[in-house]
């Protein structure tokens, strides 16, 4: 197959790119380069099975074009992270809706399977965990433009199910769940990189708030499995799952647990979100998914330890170290 990876340079983008040309298929990366980068695709850019295109999914002449020449799309591209969202609301909004629905406008007209990424803050402030994929959303008020990122990707949701339901588009949901590992940057708030890196630095641990909130983190690696077995899944066509691991682990548990792998004498400290994001802000108290659905559908389930995940974190990140060195 040729397909079209949108947001293709960024972090779970660029390991997927790795995974299918590895298996034989033709990519054609579709990234503006805001947020992802070259770097993550140095091990592909020579493969002669591997395209990339520098755009924007909000390009909707480049879109169809692009999704003529392919077989099918994962739509991966999108504004992400708590931070970049509180800092560009409006650009995020229009990102993640109108280049989502140029996608499923072409993926509609060519007849092309396409997997829609979602996100795990769509179950919002939802307390009966483990969320399951047809449970109630529960968001926040509108003034907290936090909500903002999940109410844009309930619409894409539902834009991708009416097309399935008015124009028998083939579209696959996935609503990815905290997904770590090698490449993804603290940059954009991210808690995972973001604690290796200060650990690895001797600087002050920052948990944000009381650090008894929760999360489940998955590694990359297994998000990436989930989506070349699903592009394979014909049974998954028209249905919602989540994508993620079930072990879960408060925030200042994984801040201990990133100081005793790193060996680091930092020190925890924990900080208001009041400081962080500013007033009003509302953060998840637990965020944990029922994968079962996915098991089910495609035999696999996300199962890589935490330890493990943080122990990749680290390694790449001394690694960066020494190379800069
Ligand atoms: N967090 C933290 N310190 C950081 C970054 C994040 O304590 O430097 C917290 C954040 O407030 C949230 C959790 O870690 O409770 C996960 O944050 P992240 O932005 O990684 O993902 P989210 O689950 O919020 O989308």
């Amino acid at each position: 197959m040729r397909i079209l990876i949108t947001g293709g340079a960024g972090f779970i983008g660029s390991h997927l790119c790795e995974r299918l040309l590895g298996m034989g298929h033709g990519v054609v990366v579709l990234d503006n380069l805001s947020t992802g980068s070259m770097d993550n695709l140095e091990p592909v850019k020579d493969n002669q099975n591997f395209e990339m295109v520098i755009g924007s999914v909000r390009d909707n002449a480049l879109v169809q074009e692009l999704v003529e020449r392919c077989d099918a799309v994962i739509h991966l591209a999108a504004a992400v992270g708590v931070k970049l969202i509180l800092e560009k609301p409006s650009l995020s909004i229009h990102t993640n809706v109108n280049g989502t629905e140029n996608i499923l406008h072409a993926a509609a007209n060519g007849n092309k399977l396409v997997i829609i990424a979602s996100t795990s803050e769509v179950y919002g402030k939802a307390v009966k965990v483990p969320f399951r994929e047809d449970d109630d959303l529960v968001l926040g008020a509108t003034a907290n433009l936090r909500w903002s990122y999940a109410v844009a990707k309930m619409l894409d949701e539902s834009l991708a199910l009416s097309y399935a339901y008015e124009k028998r588009l083939r579209c696959i949901i996935v609503r990815l769940f905290n997904t770590t590992g090698p490449r993804q940057t603290g940059y954009y708030g991210m808690v995972l990189p973001n604690f290796v890196s200060q650990a690895l630095k001797g600087d002050p641990i920052t948990v944000h708030g009381t650090g008894d909130q929760s999360r489940c983190f998955g590694h990359v690696y297994d998000a990436v499995e989930s989506l070349t077995r699903l592009l394979n899944a014909p049974n998954a066509i028209g249905q919602v799952f989540n994508v993620g691991n079930d072990e879960e682990v408060t925030i200042y548990g994984l801040a201990e647990r990133i100081k005793e792998r790193t060996g680091s004498s930092s020190e925890i400290i924990k900080k208001p979100y009041n400081e962080v994001y500013g007033f009003g802000f509302e953060d998840m108290q637990r965020r944990v998914p029922c994968v079962d659905k996915l098991e089910e559908f495609i035999g696999y389930r996300p199962r890589t330890p935490l330890d493990q995940i943080i122990d990749d974190v680290i390694e790449e990140q001394r690694a960066a170290a020494v190379s800069k060195a």
